[in-house]
């Protein structure tokens, strides 16, 4: 049976997090995450329930939904404004690993994207992806053992950077909680958290700070 695919939004902009910090790229918001259904009535029961992002629906810009990989790759193709560098788009969400599949992987080669992926790490992903940043949340089951980048929102009772020592990754990342962009989640002691990921950082030099850009 051919794929459709469920699109918040896609838009083009600067990466704001993680070793691609500042770099060009195209975002592809998939719509829905397997670790909350996204309805502020459930956030408190979700095996994440601090998430930042509005991932309900397809009603963002250039959301919809696309009948076929290409048609997706193409609308992303287009707003990747200047024709020059590598093309490269981050494949995002929600939980992209949902919907993201080989053809559409293939589609975006094709079109010579670089392409990226932010998981939460608790599925299995295509083959083909050229940077696989991971992100942990909460005491969801994490398959993936190895990426390119490992960012944990810190601290978290159930996910604390020592859980995941087994995971391979060039880069090993830090984001305080208290400076989530989210005004519907605010850690009960923020004033402490950035001085405890500090302190964390220090005492374990593989890890570093990293904050959002805005
Ligand atoms: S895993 Fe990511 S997308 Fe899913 S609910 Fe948590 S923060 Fe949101």
């Amino acid at each position: 049976m051919k794929k459709s695919y469920k699109i918040k939004e896609i838009f083009y902009t600067l990466q704001g997090e993680g070793a691609q910090s500042g770099r060009p790229a195209v975002f592809c918001r998939f719509s829905k995450c397997n670790l909350w259904n996204g309805k502020e009535e459930d956030r408190a029961d979700a095996a994440c329930n601090f998430c930042d992002t509005d991932i309900l629906g397809m009603n963002g810009q250039n959301g919809g939904e696309y009948k076929t990989a290409s048609d997706l790759a193409s609308v992303v193709n287009r707003l990747w404004s200047s024709n020059k560098g590598k093309p490269f788009v981050v494949c995002t969400g929600g939980e992209p690993a949902l919907q993201l599949d080989e053809d559409l992987i293939e589609n975006f080669h094709q079109l010579g994207f670089e392409i990226a992926v932010e998981t939460n790490g608790t599925l299995p992903l295509p083959i083909g992806i050229d940077w696989i940043c991971c992100s942990p949340k909460g005491s969801s089951k994490i398959v993936i053992d190895e990426c390119d980048e490992l960012k944990l929102v810190f601290p978290q009772k159930d996910a604390m950077p020592d859980k995941f020592s087994h995971i391979k990754a060039d880069y090993f990342y830090l984001t305080p909680m208290d400076l989530l962009s989210t005004k519907k989640y605010i850690h009960p002691n923020q004033d402490d958290v950035t001085q405890e990921a500090i302190k964390f950082c220090l005492n374990n030099p593989k890890w570093r700070l990293k904050f959002f850009i805005y």
